[in-house]
């Protein structure tokens, strides 16, 4: 049987990449990417020539199954996905589960992952953590907050642009006014920063300066 790695790539900046990620991605017979169009600017660019085929979130209870039969008659697969570790907020864990189940030898490369730089940027505890991805849109969110707001581990949120007013403003309601954040954007490309403060300082700072870029949403956990 083959082996399916995880590969992380650049969530940003290209000399991110590993070189451990460019051979594996060389050496495999096959690669599932989220977008291929998007994936097929970065093998281009680190001279990969490997196969392509897609895997997203809306084919993947579909093609897992194909995958695991084609490991198992010896292919190597490797997955990425459009940014950072695969799995990660990111589809793949669908298939990583079912390659542990029939026994598959599973290798997930160390490497770029948003969380890990925005954590240890804002400063605030970090021997215990909590990550939560995205928060739910609507249905789930008002109990989600409820839970978190008595989690004394620092919280991790991934958030996009357009909702980190909103998402600002209920940290505000449900962990205080007070409470210590740190908003990390565009990390490891041309415009990244660093926003800390209390929640309503740092909504206040995006209310006058509207957010753009990816972000990730780094709270204190409760004194
Ligand atoms: N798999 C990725 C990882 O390992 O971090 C996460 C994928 S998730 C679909 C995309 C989210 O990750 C963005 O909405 C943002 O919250 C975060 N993110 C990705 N790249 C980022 C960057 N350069 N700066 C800040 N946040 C980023």
């Amino acid at each position: 049987t083959g082996k399916l790695y995880l590969v992380p790539t650049p969530i940003g900046n290209l000399k991110d990449m590993t070189f451990r990620a460019v051979e594996v991605l060389k050496e495999v017979d096959l690669i599932l990417a989220e977008d291929t169009r998007n994936s097929g600017k970065l093998l281009k660019h680190f001279e990969i020539g490997t196969q392509m085929h897609s895997h997203h979130m809306h084919n993947e209870h579909k093609t897992v199954e194909g995958i695991v039969k084609r490991i198992q008659n010896g292919e190597n697969i490797a997955l990425i996905s459009d940014a950072g570790t695969p799995a990660i907020s990111d589809p793949g864990f669908l298939l990583t589960r079912a390659c542990v189940e029939a026994g598959i030898e599973v290798d997930c490369l160390p490497g770029p992952t948003a969380f890990v730089p925005a954590l240890v940027n804002s400063g605030f505890p970090n021997d215990k953590f909590v990550f939560e991805g995205f928060l739910p849109v609507k249905k789930g969110r008002q109990t989600r907050l409820e839970l978190l707001a008595e989690e004394t581990r620092t919280i991790i949120f991934y958030e996009s642009p357009h909702k980190l007013l909103k998402t600002l403003a209920q940290f505000i309601e449900y962990f205080g006014a007070d409470r210590p954040i740190s908003v990390s954007r565009e990390l490891t490309k041309l415009h990244e920063e660093t926003v800390r403060g209390t929640s309503k300082e740092v909504l206040k700072h995006f209310e006058n300066k509207p957010p753009k870029g990816e972000i990730v949403v780094v709270v204190s956990g409760k004194k």
